[in-house]
């Protein structure tokens, strides 16, 4: 897949789009969901473009890769969340859920979660 210049968080890191700004770093950044699905809802993206979790492990650097996982452990622990519990999602291709097609994970928290629904369907 190639990467579309113009998906939503790539005009989000250009601040073309606002967003409320959690965390940044010279790699990553973190703001709200638009659409929360948890009391604490935020997501967290590199600033190079990479479509997906795969395009990211495929492509990234071990700096970049580092840096990444690093920053969602420090932006648990400045917001104290670390302690109370939280979930990592990213969704990895369309049949998952992905729909914006720049890599990201979601940090769900501030709230007891659900299970995890839908993961079987018929199909
Ligand atoms: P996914 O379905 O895993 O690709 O997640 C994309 C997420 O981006 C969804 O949870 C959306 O609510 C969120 N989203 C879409 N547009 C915006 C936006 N402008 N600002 C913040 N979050 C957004």
């Amino acid at each position: 897949m190639t990467y579309d210049n113009n998906n939503v968080f790539a005009k989000i890191l250009r601040k073309e789009l606002s967003s409320k700004i959690v965390f940044e770093n010279e790699h990553v950044l973190c703001f709200e969901d638009i659409s929360r699905s948890a009391k604490i809802h935020w997501l967290v993206i590199p600033k190079k473009p990479y479509t997906s979790f795969d395009d990211f492990m495929s492509k990234a650097s071990e700096e970049e890769i580092a840096n990444f996982f690093k920053s969602i452990t420090q932006i648990t622990k400045e917001n104290n969340i670390d302690k109370y519990g939280y979930r990592l999602v990213t969704n990895n291709g369309a049949s998952s859920g992905q729909s914006v097609f720049h890599f990201h994970v979601h940090i769900l928290s501030g709230q007891t979660l659900g299970g995890l629904h839908g993961a079987i369907s018929e199909n």
